[in-house]
């Protein structure tokens, strides 16, 4: 475990954390979807289109903020689409989870690498603090390649970017 910042890098080798990749994929960063598409040899669009989804948080006033996050593998759903609160409830399995193991360990989501399963009131607070990096311009790219607006975390409780 890194001991860096407030939410340290965790260890993925337990079976919450692999339950989580069967369920519950982590959010990015803005700034980890073009080093990860660079990885991947991937434009951010191809990226997006094949490999990834828009989620969505609901917020303690009430509001809804949309975030990147790996696409979940499930009936109805393509990747490059934006998923409902009901949606996201229901099982599927990150895109990136392959014979049991994250297949862009180096590369996966913030959420994902600082996840504590077992301490759900630090998990909320470690979403809280990636929500605000979902900024409207950081969400605008992601707008337009799904044809809608997205709500960015500008206005909200948790619109400070620090
Ligand atoms: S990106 Fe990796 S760690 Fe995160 S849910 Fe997917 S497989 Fe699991």
């Amino acid at each position: 475990m890194s001991k860096s910042g407030p939410f340290p890098v965790t260890s993925c080798d337990c079976p919450a954390c692999r339950a989580a990749c069967l369920n519950s994929p982590g959010w990015f960063m803005p700034n980890q979807i073009a080093p990860l598409a660079n990885h991947l040899g991937l434009s951010v669009e191809e990226l997006f289109r094949r490999k990834l989804a828009v989620g969505v948080t609901q917020l303690p006033g009430g509001g809804k903020v949309h975030g990147v996050m790996p696409h979940k593998l499930r009936d109805g759903k393509k990747p490059g689409s934006v998923w409902t609160l009901t949606e996201l409830a229901q099982p599927g399995r990150c895109v990136f989870f392959d014979r049991g193991k994250c297949a862009i360990y180096r590369y996966r989501p913030y959420e994902c690498a600082r996840m504590m399963h077992d301490r759900p009131r630090e998990a909320v607070k470690l979403r809280h603090r990636i929500v605000p990096r979902w900024t409207a311009a950081a969400l605008r790219p992601f707008g337009e390649l799904v044809g809608r607006g997205l709500a960015g975390a500008k206005g909200t409780p948790f619109g400070k970017t620090r």
